[in-house]
């Protein structure tokens, strides 16, 4: 090809151009992205940002300086794709229409938001740098925090907010927090670190209004009563970035739908958040919102995208981790069924719980046992069978007893 355009400038496309070059493309690569800064790692935001002390810069990418001048990539930073028509393969955006060879979307996907709360202040996602700038500010004015969603991004925020000496009230609508992302017991398990880390959550509870003129004042629940607020951080999940899309010709259905080699139509690849494949290790349909995929598989489309006639299937055992009250929690793996804890406890913040499918390992969750979950994570990739697994997690206990 030649000319390459990379539509999304965060952890996907960043990976997607700088593997373009390193694999020797010496054409055209353009990237384009709605926000005005440099690509910026996201994690940091929702941990390290928001702590006390100076402010970090560790949601910096540490080669990101290197696009424009070293990798020679046509940057269009603050430019927002608006329409695709895959059949002209032609782009168009905020700063005109662009034809492209091969074009790979990494638009990621969007935080929702809770209806009627647009006007007020002190009401925030978390998902751009913006976001945690406003958070953070809420936070040293020592705000009275109120997190709505109970999932990793409020029990992170939570978690920072607690570390501040402050008191924050997290509401969950759900009776069971996290119940797709580690199942039932494994929710319910992991939010006990809430209680234990000095922090109220409250399940099953229904959010009726947020109060407040220009600034939020407070959250009035479903049965009547109202809990004082400064700050609301909403976080109750997040939907792909494809309504530009409509029209373009590609299948959209929960993310941008592409076949196990990441392609989603005649040109076009996608990977990050916003992208659903069949991964072939499980032979199931899957879009992952996760650091450790976005980067992973935005090398893979790019890989594709370059050579199409070697186009290989992308396998990925899914990763993540999140930081609550100082404790790693980390996850391999699919959350089928329920999980069985092979070392440690729900009632520590030290545990291994493993997840089967029939006679095969299929999930792992760990707390605070780095060592551990990497090597069930490989076990997973094999296709390990449940009861080696079990055997391993033995000598693992006989090692550390
Ligand atoms: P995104 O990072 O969402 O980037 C998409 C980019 O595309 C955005 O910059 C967006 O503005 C841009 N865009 C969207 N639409 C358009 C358009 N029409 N035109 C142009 N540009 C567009 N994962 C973990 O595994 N562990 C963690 O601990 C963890 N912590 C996180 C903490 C926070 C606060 C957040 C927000 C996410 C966290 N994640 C974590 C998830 C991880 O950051 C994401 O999986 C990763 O950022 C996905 O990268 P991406 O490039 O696919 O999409």
């Amino acid at each position: 090809p030649d000319h390459v355009v990379v539509v999304g400038a965060s952890l996907a496309g960043l990976r997607a151009v700088q593997t373009a070059r390193e694999a020797g493309f010496q054409g055209k690569l353009t990237l384009v992205g709605e926000e005005v800064h440099l690509p910026y790692d996201r994690p940091p935001l929702s941990k390290e940002y928001l702590a006390e002390g100076p402010l970090t810069d560790n949601h910096q990418f540490p080669d990101v300086d290197s696009l424009g001048s070293e990798l020679g990539v046509d940057l269009q930073l603050g430019v927002r794709a608006t329409g695709l028509d895959v059949a002209e393969r032609q782009l168009t955006t905020t700063a005109g229409t662009t034809g492209y060879d091969r074009l790979l979307i990494a638009t990621g996907v969007t935080a929702r938001t809770l209806p009627g709360t647009d006007h007020l202040s002190g009401v925030h996602v978390l998902r751009r740098l913006d976001d945690a700038q406003a958070i953070r500010g809420a936070l040293d004015a020592r705000a009275r925090v109120v997190v709505i969603g109970a999932g990793f991004i409020g029990a992170e925020v939570a978690s920072a907010a607690v570390a501040r000496g402050l008191e924050p009230i997290v509401l969950e609508a759900a009776p069971t927090p996290l119940l797709r992302a580690v199942g039932e017991s494994g929710g319910q398990g992991l939010s006990r670190m809430h209680a234990r880390h000095g922090v109220d959550l409250r399940c099953g509870v229904a959010v009726a209004e947020v109060l407040g003129d220009d600034r939020v004042s407070g959250v009035r629940l479903a049965d009547g009563s109202e809990i004082p607020a400064d700050l609301v951080v909403v976080g109750i999940g997040a939907d792909p970035a494809t309504g530009w899309l409509s029209g373009s010709g590609l299948t959209v259905d929960n993310g941008i739908v592409c076949d196990p080699s990441l392609r989603a139509a005649e040109n076009v690849w996608a990977a990050g958040d916003v992208a659903r494949w069949t991964n072939p290790l499980f032979d199931t349909a899957m879009r992952l919102e996760h650091w450790t995929n976005a980067g992973e598989q935005a090398v893979h489309a790019m890989e594709n995208l370059l050579d199409p006639a070697a186009a290989a299937p992308y396998s990925h055992v899914p990763y993540f981790w999140s930081d609550w009250y100082g404790q790693r929690i980390q996850f391999a793996g699919l959350p089928i069924g329920e999980p069985e804890v092979v070392s440690g406890s729900w009632d520590t913040d030290n545990l291994v719980a493993l997840y089967r499918d029939g006679d095969r390992l299929i999930g792992a969750l760990a707390v605070n046992r780095r060592g551990d979950i990497m090597k069930y994570r490989v076990q997973i990739s094999r296709r390990g069978t449940w009861e080696a697994a079990l055997a391993f997690a033995a000598k693992r206990n006989a090692i550390s007893a």
